[in-house]
């Protein structure tokens, strides 16, 4: 194969949306993706923000394959036999422009893959990068199979488990603790039936987070998004928890049991599964970045470890695209230089720094610490749970006061634990 500018590592949104900025300037750019084309091994929930991202791929991303734009939000917290809801509706979010869509990685990949192409980029995909091209600490090029492929600058946007990052000394294999697995199937149901069952006008959707007993107080949840014709639902529970869980139990069964949870049966009865996967996300948060550049390459997206999980919402593809951007302006202003050295692809540090995408994480950086707290998803969703249970209950006996009812919940948990994690979550939060 000819010596290109720039060779990309991974066919999902980092890789995509850093190949199309780059072939639109006349870099000359190849992907590399392993999966049968891009798309086919993506995993999100997903829902995409579109704000932080819409001034970076002007062009193409209001035609992009979107689902649904969100205007109900759900959340729920769960004990074994309970939950307590809180919904936000929104009219706001029902105003263009919309600030959510639900995405399907399959169709929406794709898109951006025919984006790529189409401005000049070239994707080869069924192949997988294995190895670099090494001189000394810089890297020249990848190796894929028996081809050994020269670059100026290799872009690794291979995902979670970057390999690439490892093999240019980048990154080192974090700890069980830093990951969550995640396990997700897309159910197909008509669009009149999810509009029905979610209370939705066509074209709006639906997003909604469970946490509590569905993950029997492991770090993690379950969600649930409407697309057009489908429902995205899935469970995430962190690596670390599952193994240390007594008696063992696998993210696939803790799946199915939420599945028959009466407060999901009723939205997915009648659908048909058409999608089944399994994926692992950071979950580090901030200490997960490991260094971003060297001399000839870049990381991007989850590679970079960019994903944020603030309990609420979980944003990684929107960061992805960003720093797919933003590591092809850094690759651009190299090219001009003709220095792709660690020095001259720093801007691509400079540039996250003054993007949301790393001023987010810093301003969310104490929010894995936070969240890593059992009471979190087990004993405050049951206290809520049962508060309300109590408080709603008309037995034979006379009613006791209300404030007595919840009193004698909180009795039940310490309370100065309630006031310290209250206080870290307005310090993380
Ligand atoms: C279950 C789940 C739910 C999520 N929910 C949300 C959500 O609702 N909203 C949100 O914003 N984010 C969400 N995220 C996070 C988000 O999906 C990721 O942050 C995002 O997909 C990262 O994009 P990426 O391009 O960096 O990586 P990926 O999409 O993983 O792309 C990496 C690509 O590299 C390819 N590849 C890997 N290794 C090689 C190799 N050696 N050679 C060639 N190709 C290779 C892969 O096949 C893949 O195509 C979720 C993630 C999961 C798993």
């Amino acid at each position: 194969m000819d010596n290109f500018d720039v060779i990309v590592v991974g066919g999902g949104l980092a890789g995509l949306s850093a190949a199309y900025c780059l072939a639109k300037e006349g870099i000359g750019v190849l992907v590399v993706e392993r999966g049968d084309y891009s798309g086919a091994k993506n995993i999100t929930g997903g829902r995409l923000y579109l704000n932080p991202i819409r001034s970076l791929l002007p062009d193409i991303i209001e035609k992009a394959p979107l689902e649904r734009f969100v205007t109900k939000e759900r959340i729920l917290m769960m004990s074994d036999k309970s939950s307590v809801a809180i919904e936000l509706s929104s009219q706001k979010f029902g105003q263009k422009p919309y600030h959510s869509y639900t995405v399907l990685r399959a169709k929406f990949d794709q898109w951006l893959a025919d984006q790529v192409n189409a401005a000049g980029g070239m994707i080869v995909t069924k192949n997988r990068v294995d190895d670099l091209i090494m001189d000394g600490t810089k890297v020249r090029g990848i190796i894929a199979g028996e081809d050994k492929i020269p670059a100026n600058v290799v872009l690794a946007a291979d995902g979670v488990m970057s390999l690439v990052a490892e093999k240019a000394g980048l990154k080192q294999r974090q700890k069980p603790q830093d990951y969550a697995v995640a396990v997700k199937e897309v159910i197909e149901l008509s669009p009149q039936i999810i509009e029905q069952r979610f209370n939705l006008a066509p074209g709006e959707g639906a997003a909604q987070m469970y946490a509590g007993a569905i993950t029997k107080g492991m770090f993690g949840g379950g969600f649930l998004y409407t697309n057009l014709s489908s429902i995205s639902l899935g469970l995430v529970v962190r690596i670390k928890d599952l193994m240390e869980y007594k008696p063992q139990i696998e993210a696939p069964q803790l799946f199915e049991d939420f599945k028959q949870r009466p407060e999901i049966k009723g939205l997915i009865e009648g659908g048909e599964t058409i999608e089944y996967s399994a994926h692992v996300i950071p979950e580090a948060g901030m200490e997960g970045i490991p260094k971003l550049y060297g001399d000839g390459i870049l990381l991007a997206g989850d590679a970079a470890g960019l994903t944020l999980n603030t309990g609420i919402t979980v944003r990684g593809m929107e960061f992805a695209i960003a720093s797919g951007v933003l590591a092809a302006r850094a690759i651009s202003s190299a090219t001009k230089k003709k220095d792709f050295s660690s020095q001259s692809l720093a801007e691509y540090e400079t540039l996250l720094k003054n993007s949301f995408v790393l001023k987010d994480m810093e301003t969310f950086k104490k929010a894995p610490h936070f969240l890593d707290n059992p009471r979190l998803m087990g004993q405050y969703p049951q206290f809520l749970c049962d508060t309300m249970e109590q408080m709603m209950f008309i037995g034979d006996e006379p009613k006791k006061r209300l404030v007595g009812t919840a009193m004698g919940e909180v009795r039940k948990i310490k309370f100065t634990q309630l006031l310290k994690d209250g206080y870290n979550a307005f310090r993380s939060m």
